[in-house]
């Protein structure tokens, strides 16, 4: 499943400019990747939200780039095949992306009849999954030979977004590509991958950035109070800057607890229902950890209210987020939802007496 976090943290990527990577902490991975990525598919995996597709896009201008020194280098960004990826529009590179995120990407919506038209009443909403009508796309670009001699890509992403059909339509070519052909699949969830995908390809494992790097680079994006926001995403940077860029403040972060122990349901209507219960199941987290004599990881301290005197009403509180988690991409009235859910957890953080 694709969840609102991978649809959401990540924007229209940049390359890479004259050695300089529009995501600093992916210097590591994507050296990682140049100089160890031996197989012909390759499978970037590990948490959301931290600059997957970017490193997907990274290596696939490293891979296509003609005017870099060195295998390990990075794209030049200045010769005509970075040119050409920069306005999407290189002939030996192809993206197999969910229709819902080709134009945030910064890819065009793709001129496809059948399963592939998602909005062919013009209301229907564009499609979470890869489809197999994009997979057939890029089989016949996998057929010609590169058009620049370099390398030709194919960059899947989310990997978990293939719906069976697509991915076993996938698997052959995936296995024995022909020519110059390379494959660059990105996953925050390759447990939801087939199988036979994973094993015809060579993992390589991405973690969360520093904090420091990723704290300058949030600062540097104007975010106010960086480390509010980056704790509270559990360290994913380009989520922190979501959340930033959407109005979610620090101020409203350290809010959150006090408001919920008051029962103040509409501290969380207007957020997205996945990342509302998310939150929610980050306070119960903080609150346990408490309990237990933890530090908090998405709260500081002092935004948190005294411990409950009853635990068995947080863990209550927490098997019925976890249940609502499971549902939140449909709830039945998210409002509804919004205030039992709260409504609850005002309940389990009643201070002690
Ligand atoms: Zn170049």
């Amino acid at each position: 499943m694709v969840t609102e976090t991978t649809l959401g943290a990540e924007g229209a990527a940049a390359l890479a400019e004259g050695g300089r990577l529009p995501l600093p902490w992916l210097a590591g991975p994507l050296h990682q990747a140049l100089t160890q990525g031996r197989s012909h598919a390759l499978l970037l995996q590990g948490p959301a939200g931290v600059g997957q597709f970017d490193l997907a896009l990274l290596l696939a201008q490293a891979w296509l780039c003609e005017g870099r020194a060195s295998s390990d280098q990075p794209g030049c960004g200045r010769c005509a095949s970075c040119h050409l990826l920069r306005a999407r529009s290189h002939p030996d590179f192809q993206v197999l992306l969910p229709e819902a995120l080709r134009e945030p990407l910064g890819f065009g919506a793709m001129e496809a009849e059948g399963e592939g038209a998602s909005t062919k009443a013009g209301k229907a909403k564009p499609s979470r999954e890869i489809k197999i009508d994009a997979v057939r796309q890029m089989l016949s670009f996998a057929q010609v030979s590169a058009a620049r001699g370099k390398a030709k890509v194919v960059l899947v992403y989310p990997a978990e977004a293939l719906n069976t059909v697509a991915a076993n339509a996938l698997l052959k070519t995936l296995e024995e590509p022909a020519g110059l052909l390379r494959f660059v699949l990105a996953s925050a969830a390759p447990q939801q991958l087939l199988p036979t995908i994973r094993s015809r390809c060579q993992p390589l494992q991405m973690a969360l950035p520093a904090r420091e790097a990723a704290l300058a680079w949030l600062t540097a994006q104007g975010v106010d109070q960086a480390g509010v926001l980056l704790d509270a995403t559990g360290g994913r940077p380009q989520e922190a800057l979501l959340w930033s860029e959407e109005g979610i403040a620090a101020k409203t972060w350290l809010e959150l607890p006090r408001r919920v122990a008051r029962g103040e349901a509409v501290a969380l209507t207007d957020w997205p229902v996945p990342r509302a219960i998310a939150s929610l199941q980050r306070l119960v987290h903080d609150l346990m950890r408490i309990a237990h004599g933890a530090a908090p990881a998405y709260f500081p301290r002092d935004a948190l209210p005294k411990l409950p005197a009853v635990r068995a009403a947080l863990d209550q509180w927490a098997r019925t987020l976890q249940q609502a988690a499971r549902h939140a991409d449909h709830p039945l009235n998210a409002g509804l939802l919004m205030e039992s859910l709260v409504a609850q957890g005002q309940q389990a953080m009643r201070p002690a007496r």
